[in-house]
């Protein structure tokens, strides 16, 4: 059965409208490992206090690890960043590079948001030989410069702070191998863009690239279809991580699955029957 669920896993049948509840009753067997992440990933995840992957690190996880470009519609506190944290830190190890130049870059909007995926990568790449680092405005320049000397896998930074170091010649992003955008619709706002693409002349082309944002307008769709390449959608019911870890009964609307069970279905006029108390 395990087999079958991860085959199903790793097909496009996971984004398709119609089996998005069958799949929310699937996947509440599934763990860490069944979507092929490695030992010392699992080992950190499972340390930190996640025992099952949340429905965005179930969906995006296999199309990452498969190489693909990501456009994610997925809101802030549903696990997102480990839903691209652990597939990226996966295929880092995967290759021994033989340079020391940055290999993954994660714009974000604010300084907060920079410090909290750091921390993140710290704690998930724990039994892994990765080094991090977020770079900011609001503090001085020298200790990141001193930082950025050493070795650094994976930079997180917002757009303003890397223009400047960029500038002045302390950063090269020539080797970039995976270039993450997070929040872009709070960079849309912030008037963050006009950076990112600044940026982005310096990013190799030959590379992966994941989006995401809260919403998808036609700006951001704008944005996705000048960076991806035949990206993957994959999108989020706004529910919290703790809501989704606790075994609930999915409700389907009977009109779009007939095959559902009588007990698993609602009326239709139910306005929101994702999940009932
Ligand atoms: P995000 O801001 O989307 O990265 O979500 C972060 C929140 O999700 C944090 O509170 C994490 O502790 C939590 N989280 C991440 N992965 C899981 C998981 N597999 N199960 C439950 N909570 C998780």
């Amino acid at each position: 059965m395990l087999t079958c669920l991860q085959k199903y896993i790793n097909s496009d049948l996971i984004n398709k409208d119609l089996s998005i509840k069958t799949t929310e009753i699937l996947m509440s067997s599934i763990s860490f490992k069944h979507l092929n992440l490695i030992n010392p990933i699992v080992r950190a995840v499972t340390e930190a206090g996640y025992s099952k992957p949340t429905e965005i690190q179930y969906t995006a996880i296999p199309h990452i690890l498969a190489g693909k470009d990501i456009m994610g519609c997925v809101q802030t506190g549903m696990g997102k960043t480990a839903a691209f944290a652990m597939p990226v830190m996966q295929l880092l190890k995967k290759n021994t590079p033989d340079h020391n130049e940055i290999r993954t870059l994660i714009l974000t909007s604010t300084r907060e948001l920079a410090v909290q995926i750091e921390d993140d990568f710290k704690m998930y790449s724990k039994y892994l030989p990765l080094s991090q680092l977020s770079i900011f405005e609001g503090v001085s320049a020298g200790g990141q410069l001193a930082a950025l000397r050493k070795r650094v896998d994976i930079l997180i930074a917002t757009p303003g702070r890397l223009l400047e170091l960029i500038n002045q010649r302390h950063i090269d992003l020539s080797k970039i191998e995976i270039l993450i955008l997070d929040e872009v619709d709070t960079m849309l706002d912030l008037e963050l863009i006009a950076d990112v693409k600044k940026i982005l002349q310096q990013v190799s082309k030959k590379r992966q690239t994941l989006l995401f944002s809260a919403i998808l307008s036609a700006e951001i769709r704008a944005v996705a279809d000048t960076l991806l390449q035949n990206p993957v959608e994959v999108s989020t019911s706004p529910v919290s991580p703790k809501a989704q870890s606790i075994p609930q009964p999915v409700y389907a609307d009977k009109r779009n699955m007939p095959n559902v069970p009588m007990e698993f279905t609602l009326p239709v006029a139910t306005p929101d029957f994702r999940y009932k108390n």
